[in-house]
């Protein structure tokens, strides 16, 4: 769903009575009048006018008044800095866009200009959702894009940046591609030129991918303008470097320049050329699609229970973050899916080293998102400390490789490509930074640089002899606390704060014995409080004075060692992230093998034909949620690829409900993403000619948020598979047709199961509980039956989730119903009129004669049971306690 804010009202022109800040608040306001501004005073940032009331209302923060403008009193509201995460969290996550107005010099060197001169302020940075970088802003496991659409005639082209970690993507595609691209990128925040909401398609898909949708000004997506803020983005003369880039993508990309040109305030980050790549390379599932098979979210919209969650054992945030992308974009090129599994298979066969890698990567650290913060300005000790653990964890996978595989044993290509990023013996710069990091860091850090003490002593001989001074000057305080002591005969400590430094802190009568003479130290009056009188002497003044000193060059040391630092990473930015994509991709191949042996999945056999042929598949979800319980699953075989030897291509499956239908259709559509996300499979066997595109619906589900009645939400998706599945494509459709009368209903599932059968030709799967569907079998000659099998057992209906051949032989409505739980006496009636149905089925106009349907018969009295007629005989308040225990026992063996 998108979040959008209410607009906010517009801020007051600058009035006559404005004072120099509020001058300077409405100029910064002006610039970024759609998002609300967090102006820096001091250790607050303050909001005025509206964005106070709308900031206090959705933060639940007081709002205040200070001063007034154009005679009005001025609606005030603040967060502390140190808390301000939190709170710019909070809204962004409402829909509102922050504006953040930092001091760009400290109060002091204000004044130097006069006494009434305002500290220098500047808008530092926009947050949007897209363009989140904070650790404590992000999801850690998940990515989070800023996407640009653009669109011109049929060709389409969708960029996105993912700022956290530098990496860009550009896709060219048809048109009507753009809708399930954009779904499978799964953006925060979306970009578009305001006149491509005029079109309906594009406005939709823009609108169900989820993200904030932030319309751009169409001058914008001028082409030669584009081109300029693209080749500013990457400080380029040319974008030749980049290949073969459309206008289309260049637009795209340039929408994305343009906002990060406005919300980064100069600032970028170290961007990586765009990796190119079109809607054809990956499998199209549109949005519908994806939440039907809860790919990454439940319907439900949690995390928990979707396949992601089911199978996911990574280790590290970035192994998470690649996973989830892998199972949202099913490539298509079996060369590079063999790759995947190629990697994953190395790890299922040696559980040792699977093992030990995945010890190993539990070290490392999120290095993309560190260097991404440290090229952008806003990174800490920290993120260097990331670099360091992440480098570090890739030694010693290396090593782990080198001494625990066979010499001869070439490890396969993604795992050597991982490696060979991650060695650092052909890679001598980065090797000088981690040999930097790790004799200059100390291991603990802190967040900011501000802090200081990060610095490992040995590093910097100055900044260990500043220490030393500063050090030494502490214990000469100490020396001079004693000497004073001993000299006045007056117990007096040596405090500090921050107001007067250090001081000689003393009660109102040591003062008095302070000030009497004999004493060689001559007191000076600083400071009386209500307890307390302050001095100081010429000598603690001057030590005051070079400790502070030293404290300041031991700061300022530090914070220059780490901007060389920061700088030495960022100069090598690529060949970290890099090394940071290799630890991922370490990450998922072993936790895909991890989870493979777990649940004794195996490799898929990927091709070109439309072959399907799963034996043994189990749902990784519902078997799962089934073991939980202590039950087994029951595996199921489906064949479908319409080969020549009468291989069905489309099969009806009938068959109770809670028979296991909607899990068996789900549960192939599963086995492909799996497969082609690179993934082993839960079957004993899959072979599985690549699927284009995939589409999964249930039918009559309730969409009333989009406001469509269900049916005619089920028609407006049946349409979008009937254009759009190929032969390749898989289809998997589950009742389709229900959410209308009988007869039309059945009309259009026929319909729709000959359509695929004849004009799309694709892979279907076709769950119904019209079972007059069953006889397409002998009309068309790719179709099947399937059925799920329950059968009758002492009057009980019993599931055996196993799909046969053949249709379903009965709908066991009425033995559902009784499961259910619905009165005996209705079930019982209910089979009356069921047989005498079956008896007669041609007639339906014959039913009038039943007694069921004629008002003014009485229904036919049920028998009453055994407890039922010994239950009415007893009188509860005629029995003593003893016999109605009596009573209990003796209906309670009736009923064995
Ligand atoms: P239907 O679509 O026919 O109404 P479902 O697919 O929703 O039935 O399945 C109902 C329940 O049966 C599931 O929630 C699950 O607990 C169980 N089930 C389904 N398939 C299997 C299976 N192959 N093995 C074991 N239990 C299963």
């Amino acid at each position: 769903m998108n979040v959008q804010a209410p607009p906010i009202p517009p801020p007051p022109t600058p009035a006559a009575d404005a004072t120099p800040v509020m001058v300077q608040y409405l100029e910064s306001k002006a610039k970024q009048p759609d998002a609300l501004l967090f102006f820096r005073m001091g250790d607050f940032y303050e909001l005025f006018f509206d964005d106070a009331k709308v900031a206090a209302g959705a933060l639940g923060i007081a709002q205040t008044y200070r001063g007034k403008h154009g005679g009005e009193d001025i609606p005030m509201a603040g967060v502390p800095v140190h808390a301000a995460d939190a709170y710019i969290a909070k809204l962004i996550r409402l829909g509102f866009k922050v504006a953040v107005c930092e001091q760009m010099e400290d109060p002091a060197e204000a004044k130097k200009r006069g006494s009434k001169a305002v500290v220098r302020r500047d808008l530092v940075r926009v947050v949007t959702p897209g363009t989140l970088t904070e650790d404590s802003l992000l999801d850690a496991r998940g990515a989070n894009r800023l996407a640009a659409v653009a669109v011109r005639g049929n060709q389409a082209a969708l960029a996105s940046v993912e700022l956290s970690t530098g990496e860009v993507e550009s896709l060219l595609m048809e048109r009507s591609a753009l809708g399930p691209a954009l779904a499978s990128l799964r953006p925060s925040e979306v970009l578009a030129a305001d006149r491509l909401f005029a079109d309906e398609a594009a406005s939709a898909a823009l609108k169900t991918a989820g993200g904030a949708v932030q319309p751009m000004p169409s001058a914008l997506a001028e082409p030669s303008a584009s081109e300029a803020r693209v080749k500013r983005l990457y400080g380029v003369d040319t974008l030749d470097g980049f290949g073969d880039l459309a206008t289309v993508e260049v637009i795209a990309l340039g929408l994305i320049a343009a906002h990060l040109e406005t919300t980064q305030a100069g600032k970028l980050p170290a961007l990586r050329a765009p990796r190119r790549g079109g809607a054809a390379d990956t499998m199209a599932i549109d949005p519908a699609t994806r939440s039907s098979l809860e790919l990454e979210r439940t319907q439900g919209g949690s995390r928990e229970g979707s396949l992601l969650s089911v199978i996911d054992r990574t280790i590290t945030a970035a192994g998470a973050r690649k996973l989830a992308d892998r199972l949202a974009r099913p490539l298509l090129d079996p060369t590079y899916i063999d790759a995947r599994l190629d990697a994953v298979q190395a790890f299922t066969e040696d559980a040792n080293l699977r093992g030990r890698v995945r010890d190993a990567l539990k070290g490392s650290a999120d290095m993309a998102r560190a260097l991404s913060r440290l090229a952008l300005g806003r990174g800490g000790p920290r993120d260097l400390g990331a670099i360091r653990a992440g480098l570090t964890v890739g030694q010693d996978l290396c090593a782990l490789f080198a001494t625990l595989r066979s010499p001869l044993a070439i490890p396969p290509a993604e795992i050597a490509k991982a490696l060979d990023a991650l060695g650092l013996s052909e890679q001598p710069a980065l090797a000088a930074l981690l040999q930097a990091l790790s004799h200059g860091l100390e291991m603990e850090l802190p967040l900011s640089a501000r802090d200081g003490g990060f610095i490992a002593p040995g590093y910097r001989p100055e900044l260990d002899q500043t220490r030393a001074l500063r050090d030494d000057s502490r214990r000469v305080i100490v020396a001079l606390e004693t000497r004073l002591q001993g000299e006045s005969g007056v117990q007096v400590r040596i405090r500090h704060n921050a107001v007067l430094g250090y001081f000689v802190d003393a009660t109102a009568k040591q003062a008095e014995m302070l000030m009497q003479p004999p004493l060689n130290t001559v007191f000076i009056h600083r400071q009386t409080t209500a307890n307390q009188v302050r001095f100081t002497t010429a000598e603690l003044a001057e030590l005051d004075a070079r400790i502070s000193q030293a404290g300041g060059r031991v700061l300022a040391m530090e914070m220059e060692t780490f901007d060389e630092l920061r700088r030495q990473a960022c100069d090598f930015a690529g060949q970290i992230a890099d090394a940071a994509d290799a630890l991922a991709v370490l990450d998922v191949a072993s936790a895909l093998a991890e989870w493979a042996v777990e649940v004794e999945a195996v490799r898929p056999e990927i091709d070109d034909s439309t072959a399907f042929e799963v034996e043994g598949g189990r749902h990784p979800v519902v078997e799962a949620a089934v073991r939980r319980t202590g039950a087994p699953y029951t595996p199921n075989d489906c064949r479908l690829d319409g080969g020549g030897d009468g291989c069905p291509r489309l099969a009806i499956v009938t068959g109770p409900n809670m028979a296991g239908k909607s899990t068996f259709l789900r549960q192939n559509a599963l086995l492909a993403v799996l497969a082609q996300a690179g993934a082993f499979v839960p079957a004993r066997r899959l072979r599985l000619g690549v699927v284009d595109r995939l589409f999964s619906r249930v039918g009559a589900g309730d969409d009333l948020a989009r406001g469509r009645s269900t049916f005619m939400t089920e028609m407006v998706e049946t349409a979008a598979i009937l254009t759009q599945a190929t032969p390749r494509s898989l289809v998997v459709l589950d009742e389709i047709g229900r959410g209308t009368a009988t007869y039309d209903g059945l009309a259009i599932a026929w319909a729709c199961a000959e359509a695929l059968h004849d004009t799309n030709r694709c892979r279907a799967l076709f769950a119904t509980h019209y079972h007059e569907l069953a006889r397409l079998e002998q009309r068309l000659k790719a179709c099947c039956n399937l059925s799920m099998r329950a059968k009758e057992w002492n009057g009980d209906l019993v599931f055996l989730h196993e799909a046969v051949e053949g249709a379903a032989d009965r709908s066991y409505g009425v033995q559902v119903a009784k499961m259910a739980g619905v009165p005996a006496p209705v079930v019982a009636r209910a089979r009356q009129v069921l047989e005498r149905l079956e008896r007669d089925p041609n007639s339906p106009a014959r039913l009038d004669d039943l007694p069921l349907f004629a008002a003014t018969k009485p229904p036919e009295p049920v028998e009453a049971s055994r407890v039922e007629t010994a239950l009415e005989a007893i009188d509860p308040d005629a029995l003593s306690p003893r016999e109605a225990l009596e009573a209990l026992y003796r209906l309670k063996n009736m009923t064995r």
